[in-house]
């Protein structure tokens, strides 16, 4: 068995996955959603000390894997860096007292494998990755071979509902708040540029489109129900940017299966609208369950398990935390 942590930024979580079976066998996550929703974001010293009190908590409770342990994963890369510290220094903790191998993992290839969780991989894919800092495409051919081609110039997808919903006063995370406030919303109601819609290159942006939504929040004042109709025209929008240079990126590459991970994967008409993209290219779309969009450590495991299959492991004093790196 693998035990695995995350604590990239807001959710503290542990695993245990089983090696032959890719069997998910314990898996909790304390999100720390609430203590942050006041700020509008997450602050990251307030996120490593709540870290500091929930990992050790959850990690009590895997005392009866403790025996059965092949190797500890953790996330490693790329994240806030004092809130890796905390799960990269527990890892390192499990494995020196239970004489085990220690792997980092990287946790955008953890989103990748949210899609694979009790399951085989099915390999390749072009990926559209949609988090809280990341808005990327990238070929995914295996676990070694990702190649990033398309990305964000600024900020990304799930942040720019979150900095919306924060103008709105709507509180964090703000990817749920605007998709429920957009429902009733007409989206057609703002007219918003989408960004980069006359450039050629293949690429994002959503720090434009989220000044555009801040002057309309300013003129709409106190009326909240204009609100609705800005949270849904920013949705559209903002899923039209993507779709739009989708496209222009198919015309080279057609896609065969498609996927769409990460937190805000989890939105319904993102979800919707690349359904009907891919529908002239009889391509397939896969998606992670709901429960495992947003971040986990079950999806660390998984990749975990990969990794120790491929001997993939690295030195106790050589892990380090990479806040920034890429894929
Ligand atoms: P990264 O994975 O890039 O390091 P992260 O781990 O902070 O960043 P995730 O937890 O994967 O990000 O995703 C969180 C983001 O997803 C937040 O910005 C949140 O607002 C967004 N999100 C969650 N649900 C939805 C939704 N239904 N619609 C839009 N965005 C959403
Ligand atoms: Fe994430």
């Amino acid at each position: 068995m693998i035990l695995s942590i995350e604590s990239s930024c807001d959710d503290s979580a542990v695993a245990i996955t089983e090696i032959a079976t890719n069997k998910l066998l314990f898996h909790k996550k304390i999100s720390q959603e609430i203590e942050h929703s006041v700020y509008g974001g997450v602050v990251p010293e307030l996120a490593a000390r709540l870290h500091a009190e929930a990992l050790p908590k959850i990690l009590e409770q895997c005392e009866p894997y403790f025996d059965k342990l092949k190797a500890v994963a953790v996330t490693s890369s790329p994240g806030l860096a004092v809130t890796l510290v905390e799960g990269v220094t527990m890892a390192k903790a499990v494995a020196v007292a239970l004489d085990i191998p220690i792997i980092g993992v990287n946790h955008l290839i953890g989103h990748i494998y949210s899609l694979f969780m009790e399951k085989e991989t099915t390999f390749p894919l072009t990926v559209l990755l949609v988090s809280g800092g990341h808005t990327q495409v990238m070929e995914v051919k295996n676990l070694r071979e990702i190649e990033t081609v398309a990305k964000s110039m600024d900020d990304s997808f799930g942040e720019s509902f979150d900095k919306v919903a924060k103008m709105m006063g709507l509180g964090y995370p703000g990817g749920p708040l605007i998709q429920e406030l957009a429902k009733d919303g007409d989206r057609l109601a703002y007219n918003f540029t989408v960004p980069l819609h006359q450039s050629p290159l293949i690429a994002f942006s959503y720090s434009g489109l989220k000044n555009a939504v801040r002057l309309a929040v300013e003129e709409a004042g106190e009326d909240k129900e204009k609100y609705k109709d800005i949270a849904a025209s920013f949705e559209h929008i903002a899923t039209k940017h993507l779709t739009m240079k989708l496209k222009k990126y198919f015309k080279s590459h057609p896609p065969k299966t498609f996927a769409i991970v990460g937190g805000a994967s989890a939105n319904l008409y993102l979800r919707e609208q690349i359904k009907e993209l891919l529908k002239p290219y009889g391509a397939k779309l896969i998606l992670s369950e709901l429960q495992y969009c947003s971040d986990n450590a079950a999806m660390i495991g998984r990749v975990g398990v990969d990794m120790y299959k491929e001997g993939m492991f690295s030195s106790l004093e050589e892990l380090n935390i990479s806040p920034k790196s890429k894929l």
